[in-house]
């Protein structure tokens, strides 16, 4: 190894032996077991000596097989672990980076770890997600999302404070990890060449082992004639899989919910317990909806039948919800867990016999045509399929059905392409422009994105002013960069400081609320219930709400349309056009939040209730926003107030600005349009059609788009109490009336494509702030 050639300890490092060893008597005995019990468990030692011979390593293990959370422990206590200090005075090591492309797994595994170790979670070993960290100057363990390594590339440029980076779920080749893998080739070469090396561990269950252990390689031969590396030296732990047998259906199915359905009370039906169920399915809504169907059937199962436990799992929801797929419950009880491919390699789910397979995915998908990227449901791969058959093979011999025909399976692709390959590549870009990779197309990447998507991207960002007319970063990109969003949102940040400036000594601070609409708009999901939600709520007899009817008044309004009766639907409307405004979604939110921040802290919920606004998402936005002031502060985008003045602040603000004036209303929507852009505008047509305003792809007049039925624009019209309706828009301030032009064009965040093209997060606009905004100063 070549640990013993750099400087010396620093004494003020605790010794980690010492620390691990005192932790390590406060495991459980039956945590220590299980650890035992773990495949990985018999590799420890070729494990640490692979890594104390070279600095890099591929590591490939079954799901499961115990990689994610006892790589950091195996390697806690070696030598080259200690903090080191280079020639210049400079400290490096002392702690273990796991990177993890969901923010789940981190926090999840985060949990795990501390638990097996007996420590509190954020000492020793902590986790560091987008809006999140837990972790401090003594962790040891850090579980990070890989987008967050590439933060702290931007602010640490060697990672000095980091001994090991283990990139773990390799093969899932999110664009952050490819990323990464490239930067942290050179940042292993750098510290190789200081004397203090930073070790490199790339995880994965499937993988074309070869190809990455080429791509990262491993220590240069000295005297070698070439500079050409070797490859990397490969770990291999081989799983132990049981038989899984495998079932298609005859044909092609319309409705794969349904399907998976009848299949999961089948399987019920015909094998005794235990043997949980893993259903793979596309996305957090299609899993709710199948999971209370599930729910609704299972109570109306004869008494003699086993009970049914139905368990979601989806990036989106609570650590604390995610945590109940873990728990071991009565053996006499089957588990029927609905997941996304989170499931695939990401969380191990204990005690499944039988696995359902859709074989469909939710992808994120750029369409170059039309300039957006958008989430489509697509098939998966035969890689994919596979590894969700062996998630049926861990404890005991399983089945898999899948929900098509073989013939199918034998039509899908091989891989599952990686992200980078077909996602808008702005902001990938600008994350390598920021950490000074000035030569982009000669970027190690491990699968090299086509011309005309870098372009594209080029184009993006030129646009938004993040690179000047050489491709070089400006300050507006360097600033950009620094935030953990999307560069069309991270324009609007510094549209905002930039605004605040020029307009010091207005009372409402733009910076201020548009981050507060930014963090709603960074929540995973809408923080306004949709309608379906609501029934469903009221639905489900445990989760009653005492201010929705039951479903058996809902029912006779239908049939007799009462006035007096209203339904839950329209109570909720009525309180909702109290905080709805008339410009839509942006300002919308920024009413919610505002409000929901003015109440004290055990009214917000009943608040929440009230208006149907999630309140989990609300508390996520609360935290959001508070990280987003963070951020302005450290880059000193705009003058924040302190945030212990936060509550005060909202307060105030309420009691002066019910409603967020005309004026502000306009300098708030402008820093939005300067993110989303003129791509991003729609024009009024006839027959209150819209229609974007840039020609793209072969549509030369723009093409027709509509507004997504989840926005607040369509609330007025779903509403059926006309006389109510026009009573609310009176108090609102009816923008429209007052100011022409404001109207003839919407903007919006975000496209979907299903039947149509649905904009989301829509708000209207005058066009002559488009004009503006290419006007120059
Ligand atoms: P791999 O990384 O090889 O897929 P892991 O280290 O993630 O394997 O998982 C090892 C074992 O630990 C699995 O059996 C898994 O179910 C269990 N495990 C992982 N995370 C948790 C958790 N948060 N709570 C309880 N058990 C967990």
């Amino acid at each position: 190894g070549n640990d013993s050639t750099a400087g010396l300890v620093d004494p003020l490092t605790p010794v980690p032996t010492k620390s691990h060893e005192r932790s390590k008597s406060q495991i459980s005995k039956d945590l220590q077991l299980v650890r035992e019990s773990l495949p990985i468990w018999g590799f420890q030692d070729e494990i640490r000596s692979t890594v104390r011979n070279s600095d890099t390593m591929v590591l490939i293990g079954e799901t499961g097989s115990g990689k994610s959370t006892q790589i950091g422990q195996f390697l806690l206590d070696q030598p080259w672990m200690l903090r080191k200090v280079a020639g210049g005075g400079r400290k490096y090591g002392g702690c273990i980076a796991i990177t993890q492309p969901r923010r789940v797994a981190a926090i999840s595994l985060a949990q795990r770890v501390s638990n097996e170790m007996g420590t509190s979670l954020g000492k020793e070993v902590g986790y560091c997600v987008r809006f999140d960290n837990v972790s401090d100057q003594n962790t040891r363990i850090r579980y990070i999302t890989d987008g967050m390594l590439l933060n702290e590339i931007l602010h640490d440029g060697e990672l000095s404070r980091y001994s090991a980076v283990v990139v773990d779920e390799a093969h899932e080749r999110s664009v952050s990890t490819d990323l990464g893998l490239g930067l942290l080739k050179g940042i292993v070469e750098t510290r190789r060449k200081k004397g203090v090396p930073l070790k490199l561990i790339v995880m994965s269950a499937t993988l074309d082992v070869e190809k990455m252990a080429g791509f990262i390689g491993g220590d240069p031969i000295p005297d070698a004639k070439s500079e050409e590396l070797p490859v990397a030296p490969i770990c291999r732990i081989p799983g132990k899989m049981h038989p899984v047998e495998v079932y298609y259906t005859p044909t092609t199915l319309d409705n794969f919910q349904t399907a998976a359905v009848k299949t999961i009370f089948q399987i019920h039906y015909q094998y005794p317990c235990p043997g949980d169920i893993l259903v793979f399915d596309t996305g957090s809504e299609e899993i709710e909806d199948l999971a209370s169907t599930v729910e609704e059937l299972a109570l109306q199962m004869e008494a003699d039948k086993p009970k049914m436990n139905v368990v979601r799992l989806y990036a989106s929801l609570d650590p604390a919800e995610q945590q109940k797929v873990f728990v071991k419950g009565d053996p006499k009880v089957r588990k029927v867990i609905v997941a996304t491919n989170i499931a695939e390699t990401s969380i191990t789910v204990p005690g499944v016999r039988h696995v359902i397979d859709c074989g469909k995915v939710k992808m994120k998908r750029f369409r170059h045509q039309l300039g957006i990227e958008s989430l489509l449901v697509t098939d998966i791969s035969q890689a994919s399929a596979q590894q969700r058959k062996g998630r049926a093979g861990r404890e005991a011999p399983g089945t898999c059905y899948r929900l098509y025909p073989e013939a199918c399976f034998k039509k899908f692709e091989k891989e599952t392409e990686p992200e980078i390959l077909h996602c808008d590549l702005a902001g990938a870009l600008l994350t390598l422009k920021a950490r000074g990779v000035d030569d982009i197309f000669n970027f190690p990447f491990l699968d090299k994105p086509s011309r005309q998507s870098f372009e594209k991207a080029l184009l993006t960002l030129h646009m938004l002013d993040a690179l000047d007319d050489a491709g070089n970063i400006t300050e507006i990109g360097k600033k950009m960069s620094k935030f953990p969003l999307p560069p069309v949102q991270s324009r609007v940040i510094v549209a905002a400081g930039e605004e605040e400036k020029l307009n010091k000594d207005t009372e409402e601070d733009v910076l201020v609320d548009v981050i507060d609409v930014l963090s709603c708009l960074s929540v995973e999901g809408n923080i306004i219930l949709q309608s379906g939600r609501w029934n469903k709520v009221a639905d489900d007899p445990k989760k009653q709400d005492p201010l929705l009817p039951s479903k058996k008044k809902k029912r006779k309004h239908n049939e007799e349309d009462s006035d007096e009766d209203m339904t839950a639907e329209e109570r909720v409307h009525t309180k909702r056009m109290e905080i709805v405004h008339s410009s839509g979604d942006h300002l919308t939110y920024l009413n919610i939040l505002r409000r929901y921040l003015s109440k004290r802290t055990n009214e917000q919920k009943q608040f929440c209730r009230e208006y149907q606004v999630s309140y989990p998402l609300m508390r996520k936005v609360e935290n959001i926003r508070k990280q987003l002031r963070g951020y302005c502060r450290l880059d000193k985008v705009g003058e924040l107030p302190r945030d212990s003045d936060m509550k005060y602040e909202s307060e105030t603000m309420v009691a002066r600005y019910p409603r967020v004036s005309q004026e502000q209303t306009e300098r708030i929507l402008r820093c939005f349009l300067k993110g989303v852009g003129v791509g991003n505008v729609a024009r009024k047509v006839a027959g209150g059609k819209y229609r974007t305003l840039t020609a793209s792809g072969n549509a030369a007049g723009g093409v027709d788009v509509v507004v997504h039925p989840s926005s607040c624009l369509m609330w007025e019209r779903s509403s059926g109490s006309e006389s109510k309706k026009a009573k609310k828009e009176g108090s609102s301030g009816g923008l429209e009336k007052r100011d022409e032009g404001f109207g003839e064009a919407v903007m919006y965040q975000d496209v979907v494509w299903t039947s149509k093209a649905f904009m989301k997060c829509v708000s209207k606009i005058k066009l002559e702030w488009v004009a503006d905004m290419y006007a120059g100063p």
